[in-house]
C-alpha cells in the first residue's frame, strides 16, 4: 500500500501593522512548505488520485494542463516520488520553459496538442491512454481531489478562511472539511478568473451562509499581472519573508487587505489565509 505522509504545513502568525491597527489576528497556513514542486493544494488534491491509481494497479499517470501548470509539475514530481511514470498533455504549441523543463527532469513525457484539440482533451486522453495509465483530471480535481483538499481543515476557530479559487475544487474541499469538522467561520473564495460569476452554481450544494465568492480581485484575468501586483509581491515578501505567486496567492492576499479597508471584518476577528503554494509560477516572471 502506498504511504502518502501528511504534508508539513504549519500555521504562522502574520504581523502586518495594518492587521494590528484594525484589531485583527491574521494567520497563514503554509501549505506552500509541503514540497518545492508538489506544493500546496496540488499535493492535497493528488493524494487520493495516487491511491486510486495504485488500487487499480496502474503504473502510470496521465494528466493535462497549460504550459505553466502547477498541477502538471506537481504530478511529475509526485509521480517520480511515488513510483509512477507520468505523461502530460500540454495545451498549445511545443515549447520549452522552466516549468516544462522541470517536468521532464522528473521523467515526465510531454504531449503538445493545439488549443482547439485541447477543448476535447478528455476525448484525446482516452485515445492516447494505455492500459496501465490512470487519468487525473485537469487541476487534480474531481471528487477524489476534493476529498484530499478537505484534509487541509483541522478543528479550528477562525471567523474567516481565505483561499484563492481557480477551478474551485480546493474551495469545495475546504467547505466539505469545515462541515465535517463542524467548524464555524465563513469560507471566502477569491476568484482569479475574469467573468467567472457563473461559478457560483458549482457551489449550490453548500449552504450559502457558509461561504462567499469574491469576483473583483482577478486583476485583469487569469495569470494577468501588473507592475502593482509584482510590487505587492515584493513588499509582502520583504515584510514577512513569505513569497506569494502572482497567479493566485498574491491576488488572495490583496483581496484580504482590501476587504480590511472596506470594513468587511469586525474588530477582534481571527482570519486564516491559506497559502496554496504555486511558487514555481514565479519562474515565468524571472
Ligand atoms: C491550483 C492553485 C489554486 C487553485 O485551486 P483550485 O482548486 O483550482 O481552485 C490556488 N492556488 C495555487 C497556488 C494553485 O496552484
Amino acid at each position: 500500500m502506498l504511504k502518502i505522509e501528511d504534508p508539513y504545513a504549519p500555521i504562522e502568525v502574520l504581523n502586518l501593522s495594518k492587521f494590528k491597527e484594525h484589531g485583527l489576528s491574521v494567520f497563514i497556513k503554509r501549505e506552500d512548505l509541503s514540497h518545492p514542486f508538489i506544493s500546496g493544494n496540488k499535493w492535497r488534491k493528488l493524494k487520493y488520485h495516487l491511491l486510486a491509481a495504485q488500487q487499480k494497479n496502474k503504473t502510470s499517470l496521465l494528466t493535462f494542463g497549460g504550459a505553466y501548470s502547477n498541477h502538471v509539475l506537481a504530478t511529475a514530481a509526485a509521480g517520480a516520488k511515488y513510483g509512477f511514470k507520468t505523461t502530460a498533455i500540454i495545451r498549445g504549441e511545443k515549447l520549452a520553459n522552466p516549468i516544462l523543463n522541470l517536468c521532464e527532469m522528473f521523467g515526465m513525457d510531454l504531449l503538445f496538442i493545439s488549443r482547439t484539440e485541447y477543448r476535447n482533451k478528455e476525448a484525446f486522453a482516452l485515445c492516447v491512454q494505455t492500459e496501465n495509465q490512470y487519468i487525473i483530471p485537469e487541476g487534480g480535481g474531481g471528487e477524489l481531489g476534493e476529498e484530499g483538499a478537505a484534509e487541509i481543515v483541522e478543528e479550528w476557530e477562525y471567523d474567516h478562511l481565505f483561499c484563492a479559487v481557480g477551478t474551485g475544487s480546493t474551495l469545495r474541499g475546504l467547505l466539505k472539511g469545515m462541515m465535517q469538522k463542524q467548524n464555524k467561520g465563513l469560507v471566502n473564495g477569491i476568484v482569479v478568473l475574469k467573468g467567472a460569476e457563473g461559478m457560483q452554481d458549482d457551489f449550490s450544494t453548500y449552504p450559502t451562509e457558509r461561504f462567499r465568492l469574491h469576483f473583483n480581485y482577478h486583476g485583469g484575468g487569469y495569470a494577468k499581472t501588473s507592475p502593482e501586483l509584482l510590487e505587492f509581491i515584493r513588499s509582502f515578501a520583504s515584510e514577512t519573508g513569505i513569497l506569494l505567486d502572482q497567479v493566485y496567492e498574491a491576488k488572495m492576499m490583496i483581496a484580504l487587505i482590501d476587504l480590511i479597508d472596506k470594513g468587511y471584518f469586525k474588530k477582534g476577528q481571527k482570519i486564516l489565509a491559506l497559502h496554496n503554494g504555486g511558487l514555481s509560477g514565479l519562474l515565468s516572471q524571472l
